[in-house]
């Protein structure tokens, strides 16, 4: 079905424009046509939208879908919530570039995003992984960022130091030379090694390597609590220094940190755009934040990567005064204070202790016989690598107060999770939760700027010019859906069961999903900036 005609539809074309009923017409691939009157002729084929909602394909400006996406290139949880593009690399973490004598560490440190080992590691440059990416069947388009914590693994290991002259230019030969080869930009995770060793003038620096061709600074901050101000500020800098655009990562403003800290952030941000500096931001919708729980160990255990970490925990002499440090520690106690004691931290998908998976860390603990913190450091031990948590970390309210803002852009800052795995629901209800709950309950903005968060909002942002948009001369990227049932489907109990409402999304004019099952069609292509 290369060419076809969607009748009887609610046009909602991305803009943010109130919905208008029309159709479209459908050729090789492209929108050829958008209007009230658009009538199938020439024995095309109809599609009766029903009275349902056309909108461009979700884009997906923030997935941690990079080490999965090789085994699972169909990416169903994925097009199942209507998502047609994803763009991935984020928090600091891309698999390229990356050198062979640092292959192994990056691995096991990606095992929170179930690497598994699996992968062929037959690329090195960035070009090179977006060609291996090429060769697989992909069911959605793929772009990527390159990440900081990589390219400085690549250059100086886990080293909690500062770069020399030479490794700071190497830095950012590699973040140029990415550029060139198809990134969308440098991601950094501050809150994560190695990155957390990085200073301000460090990133300044190596986020230079972005500025000939304009290339996107994405920052997952160093805090994202009590010091969130002077973390944006320092993210709005890199910008200012090397005339870039730049974006705050699922930024998150608690109340309980400081009263009025998203007016506060919004503010500052918003003083920034006056001033000429290209800052956006991008939010997930959930109350419950989701990360390795090794981030919650002091900084200086993560120099030797998780094999170090590995070694540490297995020396009981070494590994009591770790557990006094981190029972003390202030990261600590914010997370405990957060989550209202360690029942506020779920355990994730964990392959080295299968049955603590989905159990709060209190249950977990009760179970072994010891503390909190002892039985976190048991479970990192056991998993090597592979330890996301889930954290019951913020408000409703909170997470409202940062979602008003028409700056931000809904990013799900998840990826690929297979059905009956244990992940956070963000993974398969982003997109029709911010629809279903944000916008048509809720009523904090329309159906229509919701899904111009999602569409034409990162497309302009990632430069996607043929994305994000219902017009002629577009790609065929579409979602259908029911303005009056869409919903995520899921709970935290039950993170991948799908979302409901969503009829047929198409990839590159192409049917890839239809009444929440795929189809087959791989129309997913590779994206370069
Ligand atoms: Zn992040």
């Amino acid at each position: 079905m290369s060419d076809f005609v969607v009748t009887n539809a609610r046009i909602c074309d991305g803009s943010g424009s109130a919905w208008y009923r029309g159709g479209v017409r459908v050729r090789d691939g492209v929108i050829a046509e958008v209007g009230r009157n658009v009538a199938p002729c020439g024995g095309v084929t109809e599609v009766d939208a029903g009275d349902g909602m056309l909108a461009p394909g979700f884009i997906d400006i923030h997935s941690h879908a990079d080490f999965v996406l090789p085994l699972h290139p169909e990416g169903e949880n994925l097009l199942l919530q209507g998502v047609t593009t994803i763009v991935m690399g984020q928090c600091g973490i891309s698999p390229a570039p990356i050198v062979p004598e640092r292959v192994l560490q990056l691995d096991e440190y990606a095992g929170v995003t179930r690497s598994g080992r699996k992968l062929k590691w037959d690329w090195q440059s960035f070009g090179q992984w977006l060609s291996r990416l090429e060769e697989l069947p992909l069911g959605i388009n793929v772009g990527s960022f390159i990440g900081q914590g990589t390219v400085r693994l690549c250059v100086m290991g886990f080293a909690s130091r500062e770069p020399s002259q030479d490794e700071l230019c190497r830095m950012r030969e590699l973040v140029e030379q990415g550029m060139e080869e198809g990134a969308f930009g440098l991601t950094s995770g501050l809150a994560y090694p190695p990155g957390i060793y990085s200073s301000d003038a460090e990133l300044e620096f190596v986020a230079g390597g972005l500025a000939k061709r304009r290339g996107l600074y994405l920052s997952h901050m160093r805090n994202q609590a009590d010091r969130s101000p002077e973390c944006v500020e320092a993210t709005i800098n890199v910008g200012r220094v090397n005339r870039i655009p730049v974006q705050v990562v699922h930024l998150k403003a608690r109340e309980g940190d400081r009263p009025g800290m998203a007016a506060h952030l919004f503010g500052i941000i918003e003083r920034a755009r006056a001033e000429g500096i290209d800052v956006t931001v991008d939010q997930y919708p959930y109350t419950a934040a989701s990360s390795t729980m090794r981030s919650l160990m002091p900084k200086w255990v993560h120099e030797g990567g998780v094999a170090g970490i590995v070694e540490l925990l297995s020396d009981p002499v070494r590994r009591r005064p770790l557990h006094d440090e981190m029972a003390a520690s202030e990261r600590w106690q914010k997370c405990m204070e957060h989550g209202d004691g360690p029942r506020g931290i779920v355990l994730g998908q964990l392959p080295g202790t299968p049955q603590y998976t989905g159990m709060n860390l209190e249950a977990v603990a009760k179970d072994m016989g010891t503390d909190a913190v002892d039985a976190l450091l048991e479970v990192i031990l056991k998993n090597r690598g592979c330890d996301q948590g889930v954290y019951f970390t913020m408000t409703e309210q909170d997470v409202r107060n940062v979602m008003v803002n028409p700056l931000v852009m809904v990013g799900s800052d998840g990826g690929i999770a297979l059905r009956g795995e244990f992940v956070h629901p963000r993974y398969c209800g982003t997109f029709p939760r911010v629809l279903g709950r944000y916008a048509r309950d809720l009523k904090l903005f329309s159906m229509e700027e919701g899904v111009r968060r999602m569409t034409s909002l990162p497309a302009s942002r990632l430069g996607l010019t043929r994305k994000g948009l219902l017009r002629p001369g577009m790609d065929a990227d579409m979602v259908l859906f029911d303005p009056g049932t869409i919903a995520d489907g899921n709970d935290y109990e039950h993170p991948t069961d799908p979302p409901v409402g969503i009829e047929s999304v198409w990839v590159a004019g192409r049917l890839a999903a239809h009444r929440g099952r795929l189809t087959g069609e791989r129309a997913g292509r590779v994206l370069r900036f």
